[in-house]
């Protein structure tokens, strides 16, 4: 009964977050960028990204086309980046990755991102769901170019 619940809840904010994507549209002056493409699926996302100088993500956009799973991990991660450095990113990303994988984060507290814990189970969606944070990686690492999932 609790797990339905809460399964509900999170079904809804995926949904929400897929009608209206947060941080959607493109940065006056993006320092990194990157794009996405989870052929798989057929989702695509272009991402944007101020670094600030003391290292901290400041600013953060994101625009493209895919199914609801990807749109709103994209949206969710998107508000949960700004302030981090790079190794937070890369922690976040990591603890996310096992959440979607394993299906617990480890000692990361990964608040609204765990709604995607249900896609656990489904390698097709695990790839959509983690798009956005290839692209973010790529766009760190200064690449500045395509990323594939595969
Ligand atoms: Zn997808």
């Amino acid at each position: 009964m609790m797990d339905e619940t809460l399964s509900d809840l999170y079904q809804e904010l995926i949904l929400d977050h897929n009608r209206t994507p947060r941080n959607w549209g493109e940065l006056a002056a993006p320092t990194h960028r990157a794009l996405g493409h989870n052929p798989l699926c057929g989702d695509r996302l272009t991402l944007q990204l101020v670094l600030s100088v003391d290292g901290r993500i400041s600013e953060v956009a994101f625009t493209g086309q895919g199914c609801a799973i990807s749109k709103a991990s994209a949206s969710l991660m998107t508000t949960a980046l700004r302030g981090l450095s790079r190794d937070d990113a890369e922690r976040l990303f990591a603890a996310f990755h096992a959440l979607v994988t394993q299906g617990h984060a480890g000692e990361v507290a990964l608040g609204k991102l765990v709604a995607f814990q249900g896609v656990r189970g489904f390698p097709m969606r695990v790839k959509c769901a983690t798009l956005a944070w290839h692209t973010l990686q790529a766009a760190l690492s200064g690449q500045g170019q395509e990323v594939t999932t595969e």
